[in-house]
Formats: C-alpha cells, structure tokens, sequence
C-alpha cells in the first residue's frame, strides 16, 4: 500500500520546540516510520522550508520526505501558507506522476493539508484521511481576536470534515467536538490516540540527571519542569504565578523550588527570538521569582529525557490543548504530571492515578496541588510508576501505526465496494485559496 501523507508545515525533519514546531511533527515521523516497519511505502508531503534541504529525502526505510517548492524556501509562518495551497497541490500530483506513484490512500494533517487531501480525492478518486492536529472553532473560542487563523478555516474544516472517507480524533473531546461543533457522522470519526516513545522517554536516576545537566539544580531543591512550545495559550505565566505563591510559603525553609522551561525558538533562551520568554522574565521578576525559573532554550528529542526525570513533578496547564504529547513523555519518565483539565491532558491523565488535574488559568489551584505533591515523595513515586504502566500499556506508536494502517485497509475496501460512494461524495468542499495558484 502507498500512502501519501499530507503535512504541509510540519515535516519530522524539523527541530522541536519552536512557534510552529511540536506534536504534529513528531506525530508524521513516528506514523511514518511505524508505517513503514508495517511494510507500507509512505512519503510524507511538506514544503520545502530550507533551500539546503534535499528534495527527496530517504527518511526511513519505506518512508520518504518530498520537500515540494512551493513558496519561499524558508520558514514561513503557518498562517500565511493557506494562498499557497493550490500550488502545493498542483506540486504533489506533478511529484507523482514524474514519480510514477499512485498512491493508494491520503492521509491529511492539519487543515490546510487536509484542503490538499480532499481536492485530490475529488480528482484522483483515492480514499482520504484526516486528523486535525488543532481545530479552529476551538482555537478561535479560546484565542478570539488574537486567532491569527485566515479566516476561512473553520468553513474549510467542515467541509473537509464532510469530504474525506474517515477523520481520525485523538481523544475523547476532540471527537465530541468533531460531531458536534462540525457535524460529523459519528460512525465516520475513528479515535485513535497518539503515542509515545517509551525506550527514549524512560525512568532514570534523578541525581544524575540533575547532574549531567549541569543547571543550577541541588539534589535538594524541588523542581517542577515544563517542556513545550512557548506560546501564551500554552500559559507557562500561570506556572510561574503558582511558583510565587509556593515560594512565599518557602521563605524560611531552607527549599527552593526552581521551574525549569524548555522550548523556544533557539537553544540558547532568548527573549527576542522567543517573546514569550520574555513576558515569563518579566512576570518572575515582578513576582520576585527572578532566581527560581530557569529557561534553557530548546532542546532535541533525544535529550529531554534528562530534562523530564529532572523534575519531581511535570507542569502543563494550557488554556486547551488538541492532544499533548509532553505529559505522555513525563508519564513515560515516571514523573507525575500536574495538568489543566482540558482536552487530552483530561484523557492521558487519571486524576489521582498519574498525577492530579486542575481548572486552567488557576495560578493558586495549581500552587495546592503542586504543594500536596511536593511535600509527599511516596505519592509521587505512586503516581509517576502508574504512569509509566499506562503509557505502556495504551500509547505506544506501534499500535498507533497499527490502527491506522487497519484504518486505510477499511477506507481501501469501502472505496472498491460498488456503489462506495454515498451519495453527495466525492465533494468538491467550494472554498479555494484566492490568488494563490501562480505562487
Ligand atoms: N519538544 C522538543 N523540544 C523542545 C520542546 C518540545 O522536542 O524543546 C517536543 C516535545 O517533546 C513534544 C512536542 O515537541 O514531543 C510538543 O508536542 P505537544 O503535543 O505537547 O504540543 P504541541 O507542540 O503539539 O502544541
């Protein structure tokens, strides 16, 4: 089976932890590959961002990147690449035809590559598949004026949600919001949750984690670590505002819990290339904090794992959030993980269990629980080993990979089926990028 796999800004081959550099990068590498050890040939469709970059690039075995030229051959900001649509679509089919590939699913990630997966179903007649990453509606609910989204989204989106043969969801609220904020039929929304790698992020001896870091960590001090983009709706603000209500109860003791924040646009921590690293100084130098956060920029994958088993506890409480892969890889570290009870952090994690959910922005819910959990290291030790346990036995990439080829093989037959089609599909989803195709 060929899959081309659709990711227009997202490609695994990209460094992690920048504005528009997260969960769905690491998402299409580790599908991509687990695709491939299946036996299926996947090339993963991007654009192509860096004029160094090979345009074919053997990724795995079976599993290409195509870097197509569309656009400028730099980073482009997601939200301008919408008009650019027409011409990455136009690029994919020239690709495979100079190629000689005819694929047999599509596999869309994100909206505006899921727009691509649905024109070449209407033109080419092949199944598609698509899961959204981020929903606009639920963006634009949280964000309001700030969305930065081009306003067509959200109409794009149903009308992909209508097109294509399957929409995967990745957790329980993702699915209610595709059936009832974008009327999918239910039978058509298959949930399949995104993993984790459990020989990269895996329990090891604090000490000595804390120790090849070389931070300003003692054996000591509680430390509470956030790993993640740094964007405002990821709402690091809140943990530092909780820190500053922990360290006024600290003042006489001798501990001093320190927050450590991986993530930003370069390596070395900088407010410039990270604004919000510089809003989060500001705000701990207001609170009197200064001392306590330590930013250290951005790191690769193969070194967090150091950074997650530094910490006694895991801190994420965005606003929303799609998925989350970080609590997954500090659950897969042994480390609780304390975080808001919004979308799949309400799923990954048990309350009680691998660690404790809190309202979001809640600076002071967050300090009682971060305070109950820090004075009680047999807790967290519960916590963290059940952790560990449930990535093990729910979230791993295998049986991601598995689900979905099982997902492709389905949409495959339907589509041989005579009479496949339902009525009202293939769909032409009427929204076009304007005054983009010559781009
Ligand atoms: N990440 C990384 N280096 C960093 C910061 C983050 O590799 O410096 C990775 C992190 O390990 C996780 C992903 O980026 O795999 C973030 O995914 P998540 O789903 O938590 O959030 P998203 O970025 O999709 O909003």
């Amino acid at each position: 089976m060929r899959v081309a796999f659709i990711s227009e800004h997202a490609s695994p081959a990209a460094l992690l932890g920048g504005e528009d550099a997260g969960g769905q990068n690491v998402y299409v590498d580790e599908v991509a590959r687990g695709l491939g050890r299946l036996g299926l040939r996947v090339d993963v469709f991007t654009r192509w961002d860096c004029a160094d970059a090979a345009s074919v690039i053997q990724w795995a075995p079976r599993v290409r990147i195509v870097n197509l030229p569309v656009g400028p051959p730099r980073l482009v900001p997601k939200d301008e690449l919408w008009p650019l649509m027409p011409a990455f679509r136009d690029e994919l089919i020239r690709f495979a035809i100079r190629d000689g590939v005819r694929y047999d699913v599509i596999h869309g990630n994100f909206w505006m590559s899921g727009w691509v997966a649905t024109e070449l179903r209407r033109a080419l007649g092949i199944p598609a598949v698509q899961l959204f990453h981020a929903l606009g509606l639920t963006k634009r609910r949280h964000q309001g004026s700030a969305d930065s989204s081009p306003p067509e989204r959200i109409g794009v989106e149903r009308a992909i949600v209508r097109a294509v043969d399957r929409v995967i969801a990745s957790c329980p609220s993702e699915r209610r919001e595709l059936i009832d904020d974008y009327g999918a039929s239910p039978g058509r929304v298959e949930m399949v949750p995104l993993g984790v790698d459990t020989a990269l992020f895996r329990p090891l001896d604090r000490r000595e984690a804390r120790r090849r870091l070389g931070l300003v960590l003692t054996d000591d001090d509680p430390v509470l670590v956030y790993v993640g983009r740094l964007l405002q709706r990821k709402d690091v603000r809140s943990v530092v505002q909780a820190l500053a209500l922990l360290a006024k109860g600290e003042e006489l003791g001798g501990r001093r819990t320190k927050l450590l924040v991986v993530g930003g646009e370069s390596r070395l921590p900088d407010p410039i290339a990270t604004p919000e690293i510089g809003e989060l100084q500001r705000l701990a130098a207001t609170l009197g904090v200064t001392d306590r956060v330590i930013f250290t920029g951005k790191r690769d994958r193969e070194e967090l794992s150091d950074y997650y088993n530094a910490g006694d506890v895991m801190v994420t409480t965005p606003w929303y959030e799609p998925f989350g892969l970080t609590p997954l890889e500090a659950m897969a570290c042994g480390v609780p993980v304390v975080g808001a009870d919004v979308g799949g952090i309400a799923f990954t994690v048990l309350h009680g269990e691998t660690g404790l959910l809190v309202p979001p922005r809640s600076p002071a819910a967050l300090a009682a629980a971060l305070r109950g959990l820090l004075a009680n290291p047999e807790r967290r030790a519960r916590l963290g080993a059940a952790g560990r346990r449930r990535v093990e036995a729910e979230f791993s990439w295998r049986v991601v990979a598995e689900r979905t080829a099982a997902l492709y093989a389905a949409v495959c037959e339907e589509a041989r089926e005579p009479f496949a089609r339902a009525p009202g599909r293939p769909v032409a989803i009427g929204v076009t990028p304007t005054a983009a195709a010559s781009d």
